[in-house]
């Protein structure tokens, strides 16, 4: 979204003919800025054989998921719903990478069937798997690195009180699972997290991979997972792609020379392909002052973002009705009934009632867990696209709220 002659435009596209033409709230998506960002992590990794897994978790539209399947992405699931979502978009089966946690095994069994590639993050599980398919199937395994990256430990996923992946240091016991049922290894997985700002620690994963990769003969990839920061305010440390992509580059290449052969480098973004091209517009329906403090009420809330009061996640906000309005310091606060922070002490263009609001960055993570909560419906989600925007979700309607609902008699 760029502010251009007094108005904030996403592509050639007023935001506020979106919210006037589609109604609030809504989530808007730009396609450029998705292969944008798409283009940018291959464009970095352009000297290996780069596989882009987009993680289906962080915004699941079936259009998006199309849109990026057509620009050449594969796609990273963690359940068998999202995998048939997956399918649903033109993913190829061998394009999808499964990784569950703690999922049923009937999950994987049915991953199987459906001719995924299968990321296994636990001992139990890889024995079942061996059991089961011997080596007639082959399966990635995820490790836990025993790494805390990202600094917040709700959104870490590869230290060594994470429940993900199974620990490096429990390297002997996966070689006798995999000896003992003759496991076809095909790929080495770690994902560490979100909000990793810092090169390093991809390349302490390297370590780790490079380490253990020669005890698996028949590697196809390596699978950094993902974890890519983005800039959610102004000033704020991201990670830089294009040096990471020189440096692990380098690496990489020195190891496949190693290992004997070249393997494919796998990644799986969510946050870093759909985060900054979402934005969730709402409008104020109330602009409240206490003595202390001046609340701007919004028809939204942490039903629809529920990443500020989840994760204590900063999402800047604009006043797209009033661009060059005087500032002052707002708390902007959802309709929900419940601590519903969306934005505290914000420098907002002066808002009046009825005005826009857009939050920034509520591409991923955003909709995707959105809820029913205080039986609110959840918003419509438009697509801008070579200029146009597009509908690709309706707003939900009251029938889907009783939908399911058995009434029985009483
Ligand atoms: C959530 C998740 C991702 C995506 O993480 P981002 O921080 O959104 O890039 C990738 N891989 C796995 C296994 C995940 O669970």
């Amino acid at each position: 979204m760029e502010l251009r002659e007094g108005s904030y435009f996403i592509q050639n596209v007023k935001a506020l003919d979106i919210a006037e033409q589609f109604g609030t709230p809504v989530y808007v998506y730009d396609a450029n800025k998705i292969l944008h960002q798409l283009n940018t992590l291959k464009t970095a990794f352009a000297d290996v054989d780069v596989k882009i897994k987009y993680a289906v978790k962080a915004l699941s539209n079936l259009s998006i998921l199309r849109l990026l399947k057509k620009n050449g992405s594969g796609a990273d699931v963690v359940s068998i719903q999202e995998a048939h979502l997956a399918l649903k978009a033109g993913f190829l089966p061998s394009e999808i990478m499964f990784s569950p946690n703690c999922a049923d095994f009937s999950e994987i069994e049915e991953a199987v069937k459906l001719g995924l590639v299968i990321n296994i993050d636990n001992l139990p599980f890889l024995k079942k798997f061996g059991a089961k398919y011997g080596s007639s199937y082959p399966c990635s395994i995820r490790l836990n690195p025993h790494i805390m990256a990202g600094g917040n430990i709700k959104i870490s996923t590869g230290h060594s009180d994470s429940k993900f992946g199974i620990s490096v240091h429990q390297l002997a016991q996966i070689l006798d699972v995999v000896k003992q049922y003759t496991i076809k290894i095909e790929g080495l997985h770690i994902h560490t997290g979100s909000d990793i700002t810092e090169t390093d620690v991809f390349l302490k994963m390297a370590d780790i991979f490079f380490s253990v990769a020669h005890s698996f003969s028949d590697l196809k990839f390596i699978d950094f997972g993902s974890g890519f920061k983005v800039s959610y305010k102004e000033g704020d440390k991201v990670m830089d792609v294009a040096d990471l992509g020189v440096k692990l580059t380098e690496r990489f290449n020195i190891f496949c020379k190693q290992y004997g052969r070249n393997l494919e480098l796998w990644f799986e973004p969510g946050k870093f392909i759909v985060s900054e091209s979402g934005h969730l517009l709402a409008k104020t329906t109330l602009i409240k002052s206490t003595p202390s403090t001046t609340f701007v009420g919004v028809n939204t809330g942490l039903n629809h973002l529920l990443r500020p009061m989840m994760y204590d996640a900063y999402h800047h906000i604009l006043n797209i009705s009033n661009p060059t309005g005087e500032q002052h310091v707002y708390t902007v606060v959802g309709y929900i009934c419940e601590t519903d922070t969306i934005g505290a002490g914000r420098k907002l263009n002066e808002v009046s009632e009825g005005d826009i609001l857009a939050i920034k960055n509520a591409g991923a993570y955003g909709f995707s867990m959105a809820s029913n909560y205080n039986s609110r419906l959840r918003p419509a989600e438009v697509l801008v696209i070579n200029d146009e925007a597009k509908l690709i979700r309706e707003r939900e309607n009251f029938e889907d709220l009783l939908k399911g609902q058995v009434e029985i008699d009483l």
